[in-house]
């Protein structure tokens, strides 16, 4: 785990550069298509948090490593109909991105009794092949979805463009502050260290860590 002890080592390099404090950065190793055998060694190395983008993948995963520790994070697209089957097994939805799967949410973890933590993913630049809420949708949908019981929303997350997205992180940012929330999950292998700059919580780094996906 050579890479993720590096990269561990440039967090808190960047974090110092930008003054922000190191145990306010939360790094999840993503390890979609990555076999099972990398995640079992990053839990040896003493890392926990781990990200995964397909729901199936995920599921077989969580029963292959079978250990309490692991924060598993879900990043990618939830379909609702596949929302009964991850109730209760992560520890933090990112990808909350239509008002929708918020509610189908709500009401999964409402009879459960549990409390859901999510963040909402915004696709800042209205990009059509990403997903997640408008700013403005966002805006006029906030009142209702704070409403919602069995989710606890935490935060805000992005996948901006590659090639512009300091700018993005700045706006996600600011977004999180009007609406008090605490929690920004932002930066990738090729932009971490802007979103650190800007205030990310969570990075989600995936190939800096294992090496190029199957
Ligand atoms: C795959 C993925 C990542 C990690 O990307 P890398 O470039 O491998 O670091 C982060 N966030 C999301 C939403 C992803 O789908």
């Amino acid at each position: 785990m050579e890479s993720l002890k590096n990269l561990l080592t440039e967090i808190s390099i960047t974090a110092q550069k930008y003054q922000r404090p190191l145990d306010k950065i939360k790094l999840v190793a993503v390890s979609k298509k990555q076999p099972v055998e990398k995640i079992l060694q990053a839990l040896q190395f003493g890392h926990f948090d781990f990200g995964e983008n397909y729901v199936q993948e995920a599921l077989e995963k969580m029963e292959i490593v079978n250990n309490p520790n692991v924060r598993w994070h879900l990043i990618g697209p939830l379909q609702k109909n596949k929302v009964n089957k991850i109730i209760g097994k992560f520890f933090l939805i990112h990808s909350i991105d239509t008002f929708d799967l918020a509610k189908e949410i709500s009401q999964k973890s409402e009879k459960q009794k549990i409390v859901q933590p999510v963040l909402l993913q915004v696709n800042l630049a209205s990009e059509i092949s990403k997903s997640g809420f408008s700013k403005q949708d966002l805006l006029n949908k906030w009142k209702e979805l704070q409403s919602l019981d069995g989710i606890f929303i935490q935060g805000l997350m992005t996948m901006p463009p590659l090639d512009n997205s300091e700018i993005y992180f700045e706006e996600l940012f600011n977004l999180a502050k009007t609406l008090h929330l605490k929690e920004l999950s932002m930066g990738t292998t090729s932009d971490w260290p802007l979103a650190l700059k800007h205030g990310a919580t969570y990075i989600r780094i995936g190939t800096a860590v294992f090496g190029e996906r199957e």
